[in-house]
C-alpha cells in the first residue's frame, strides 16, 4: 500500500489535519485504533470559529456560554464566549471523507525518498511523509523528558435534583473556568445543552502530578458532598506536560499534543490544533507538488508545524508557567487576576500557542504590573526562566 501522507492518530489534532490535507486533494491516511473521544474538548469561540470543522461551529458543539467566570481574589464576569465541543459530531465531521485504517503503528524506517511504516498487524505502509499525531509523540525524539502533568477529577451529573450543581453555583449561562476560592486547586464547571452538569477540580500543571483521589477529596470537600457514586459519568484527566518541544529535524514530523501544542500553562491544545491546520496543510501541498520528498519535505513541513517566532513564544509560555509555580498557593488568585484584569486582547494572546512572541511578553509585564509588591518580587525570582525565555529553541 502506498500514500502521499500517512498520520498516525485519529485524535483531535490527526482527524483535523487529515480532514484539511483532504479537502486540498492530498492522498492522506489514517492509522489509528477506532474509538470515540471521551474527553470534555472546550476553547474559546473565537478561537475556533474560522477553522476548518467541517460544518459550522454552532452544529458541533453541545455547550455554548456567552460569559467565562474566573474567581481570583476578585469575580471575573469575561465576556468573551466559550464553547464546548459534541466529540461525537465533530469527529464524524473533520472524518467524512477520511479513510482511516484501524491499526496501530509500531515503527517507522525510512530510506531516501519514502519511510515505511509498520504495522501491529503485520502489514507495511509506504508513504512520502509520515505525521506523527499520536499525544506522546512516541515515533518523534526529545532531548529530555518530564514527568510532569495536570490532572483533574470530574463528575458529570444530572441537572435535577442533583445536589452537586447547587452546591457548586452552576450557572446556566456562565462557564466557570476557574474558580480559585480554594487553592492550590480551582473548580471548573459548566451546564450543557443536555442538562448535565460537569464539576472537576483540576490542578494547573505539577511534577509530579497532582494525585487524583486526593483531587477528588477536594471536590467533594469544596462541595460538602461526593456525588461520585450517582454521576452519569466520573472524568479523570491526566494531560502529561512539561516536556520540552522535540527535535524538528526528523523524518518523521508531529503534530497535535505529540508536536508539543498543549499549551504550558493552561493544557490545552484543541484549538492550536485545529488552528493550525490549514497552515500546514497548505505546507504539505506547496511542497508535494514541487516533488520534495524525504528529508527536504520533512524540514519544509516541521517548519510550518513550528514557525519560528511561535518557539520563541513557546519561551514566554514556559517563563510564564515558572513564575506561576514559584508562587504560595495564597497568590495564585492575585496573579489571575492581574491576568485577566488586562484587556482581552493581552490575555488572549497569551493563552494562544500561535501568538507573536511580542503579544505574549506584552500580556506578561502587564501582570507584572498589576500585581502588588510581594507577588512581584516572587515574579523577579525566576531569572532562570527569563534566560530560558529568552533563548528558547
Ligand atoms: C480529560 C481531558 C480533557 C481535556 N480537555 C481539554 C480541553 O477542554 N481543551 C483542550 O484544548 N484540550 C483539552 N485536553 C488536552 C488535549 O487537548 C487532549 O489531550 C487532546 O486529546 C490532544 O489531541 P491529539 O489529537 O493531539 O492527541 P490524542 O487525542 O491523544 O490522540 C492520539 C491518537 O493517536 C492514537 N495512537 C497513539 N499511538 C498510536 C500508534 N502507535 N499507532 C496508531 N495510533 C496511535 C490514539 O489512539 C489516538 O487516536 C484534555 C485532555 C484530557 C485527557
Amino acid at each position: 500500500m502506498r500514500h502521499d501522507i500517512v498520520i498516525v492518530g485519529a485524535g483531535p489534532a490527526g482527524l483535523s489535519l487529515a480532514h484539511g490535507l483532504v479537502s486540498r486533494g492530498v492522498d492522506a491516511l489514517i492509522v489509528a485504533p477506532s474509538g470515540a473521544w471521551h474527553a470534555t474538548y472546550g476553547g474559546w469561540r473565537d478561537d475556533v470559529a474560522s477553522c476548518e470543522l467541517g460544518a459550522p461551529l454552532n452544529a458541533l458543539v453541545r455547550g455554548a456560554w456567552s460569559t467565562v467566570r474566573v474567581v481570583g481574589r476578585q469575580e471575573h464576569r469575561l465576556a468573551r464566549p466559550y464553547v464546548v465541543f459534541d466529540n461525537e459530531r465533530l469527529q464524524a465531521s473533520l472524518g467524512a471523507g477520511v479513510r482511516v485504517l484501524d491499526d496501530t503503528v509500531t515503527g517507522v524506517q525510512h530510506d531516501n525518498d519514502t519511510s515505511n511504516v509498520h504495522l501491529r498487524s503485520g502489514g507495511v505502509i509506504h508513504a512520502r511523509l509520515v505525521i506523527d499525531a499520536t499525544g506522546g509523540g512516541s515515533l518523534l525524539a526529545r532531548r529530555g523528558q518530564s514527568s510532569g502533568a495536570q490532572t483533574a477529577y470530574g463528575l458529570v451529573v444530572g441537572d435535577q435534583p442533583d445536589e452537586v450543581p447547587r452546591r457548586a453555583k452552576v450557572e446556566a449561562d456562565v462557564f466557570t473556568l476557574m474558580d480559585w476560592s480554594t487553592p492550590p486547586t480551582f473548580l471548573y464547571a459548566a451546564r450543557f445543552t443536555d442538562g448535565r452538569v460537569l464539576v472537576e477540580e483540576t490542578s494547573l500543571y505539577a511534577d509530579p502530578p497532582h494525585d487524583i483521589d486526593n483531587l477528588r477529596a477536594r471536590l467533594t470537600q469544596r462541595l460538602g458532598v461526593d456525588g461520585s457514586a450517582t454521576a452519569h459519568r466520573i472524568e479523570r484527566v491526566n494531560i502529561p506536560m512539561g516536556a520540552p518541544l522535540p527535535v524538528r529535524t526528523t523524518r518523521v514530523v508531529g503534530f497535535g499534543a505529540a508536536a508539543g501544542y498543549t499549551h504550558p500553562v493552561t493544557g490545552y491544545s484543541v484549538a492550536a490544533s485545529l488552528r493550525a491546520t490549514p497552515r500546514i496543510a497548505d505546507a504539505v501541498c506547496q511542497n508535494l507538488a514541487q516533488g520534495r520528498f524525504g528529508s527536504e519535505l520533512s524540514l519544509a513541513v516541521w517548519a510550518a508545524v513550528w514557525p519560528a517566532a511561535y518557539v520563541r513564544t513557546r519561551g514566554w509560555h514556559e517563563m510564564g508557567l515558572s513564575v506561576l509555580q514559584s508562587l504560595p498557593p495564597e497568590s495564585i488568585g492575585e496573579f489571575f487576576d492581574a491576568f485577566f484584569n488586562l484587556p482581552p486582547e493581552q490575555w488572549g494572546a497569551y493563552l494562544r500557542i500561535d501568538s507573536e512572541p511580542v503579544l505574549v511578553r506584552r500580556a506578561m509585564l502587564g501582570v507584572f504590573r498589576n500585581v502588588r509588591n510581594g507577588v512581584r518580587l516572587r515574579l523577579m525570582s525566576s531569572p532562570g526562566a527569563l534566560l530560558r525565555a529568552l533563548g528558547a529553541r
